[in-house]
């Protein structure tokens, strides 16, 4: 027999932990299934310094722990693993994890997207001590030193442009000869005298996996295939997201971008089906603006529920 509970929650970051904390404190009981990447992308970050209520920053991994104790403290039943199916069609809705299946009459998706990355081992080794997928969080650690962004579309440049406000060069190394950002965005990094740019040059190495921190990239330029170092402090990689909705496709209504479309605030296209944080959210991306859709999907839900 399933189990059946009034809401499940898919996805254990900012987003899914907070509205798992808020269904549980309105008497809800709600199931929450982790996910493969527990924790979600503040497990790869090292101090958070910009959510509200921590003066002194918290490592993403303990911020993180302390939602989790906090949903389990109001009755969050926790079930560690991967959803491998869900069922919008028929009432109540069906998800499958980890061999189990659930029965849910409201579900809250908060599955994220995942930054690209390169798949270089030194980039994944680096990740969190000179590497990052976040300027918005990471920027202020390298206060007039020197780093380098990788990509070529809006995001790249407008981090690019944004860390200049912290760092003494800002290098934008980009596979092609052209950036795909808009026309506004690459006039704008042009015009600043801070960024200096690598066209069609790709990172085959982020130095140093032994020192434990980044020290430089080994460069390789597409056209001549000549290789070259640069030494520096940091690398940001933009070079997009991943919304994780695979498990939707079909089901719910999806943007070009594969982000989960939501209307009436966090209500997706199936009634009683709602989505907070990254997985419908291209532009914030933040743990503060994830946890606060959240909030109001649970409240959402609660709401559905009682109508
Ligand atoms: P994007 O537009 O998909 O650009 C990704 C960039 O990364 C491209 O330049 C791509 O190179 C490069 N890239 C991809 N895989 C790579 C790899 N393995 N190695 C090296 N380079 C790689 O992603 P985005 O910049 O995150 O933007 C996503 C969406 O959000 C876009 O629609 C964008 O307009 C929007 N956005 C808007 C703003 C704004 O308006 N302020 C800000 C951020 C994002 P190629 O060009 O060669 O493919």
């Amino acid at each position: 027999m399933a189990e059946s509970r009034r809401v499940i929650v898919i996805g254990s970051g900012p987003a899914g932990l907070t509205s798992a904390i808020y269904t549980a404190r309105a008497n809800l009981a709600p199931l929450l299934i982790e996910g493969l990447d527990a924790g979600g992308q503040l497990m790869i970050t090292t101090a958070v310094e910009n959510f509200p209520g921590f003066s002194d920053g918290v490592m993403g991994p303990d911020l993180m722990a302390a939602m989790r104790t906090q949903a389990e403290r109001f009755g969050t039943t926790i079930v560690q693993g991967r959803v491998t199916r869900v069922d919008l069609g028929r009432r109540p809705f069906t998800v499958e994890a980890e061999g189990a299946e659930y029965e849910a009459d409201t579900l809250i998706v908060a599955t994220g997207a995942s930054a690209r990355l390169l798949g270089l081992p030194s980039e994944r080794r680096l990740m969190g001590r000179g590497v990052s997928t976040c300027a918005t969080c990471d920027g202020f650690f390298y206060r007039n030193r020197p780093i380098a962004v990788v990509g070529g579309g809006d995001s790249a440049v407008e981090e690019a442009i944004f860390l200049t406000k912290f760092a003494s060069r800002v290098t934008l190394i980009h596979r092609r000869d052209t950036l795909r950002a808009s026309k506004i965005m690459r006039d704008k990094a042009a015009a600043n005298p801070k960024i200096d740019f690598r066209w069609n040059t790709v990172v085959e190495e982020v130095k140093d996996v032994e020192k434990g921190t980044v020290t430089g990239v080994v460069l390789r330029d597409t056209v001549t295939g000549e290789r070259s170092e640069l030494p520096l402090d940091g690398v940001f990689v933009a070079i997009g997201h991943t919304p994780n909705t695979s498990l939707f496709a079909g089901q719910l209504d999806l943007d070009a971008n594969g982000y989960i479309v939501t209307h009436e605030r966090t209500r997706t296209s199936v009634p009683g089906v709602f989505a907070c944080g990254d997985v419908q959210d291209p532009i914030y991306r933040q743990a503060i603006t994830a946890a606060g859709s959240g909030c109001m999907a649970a409240l959402d839900a609660e709401r559905f529920l009682e109508d």
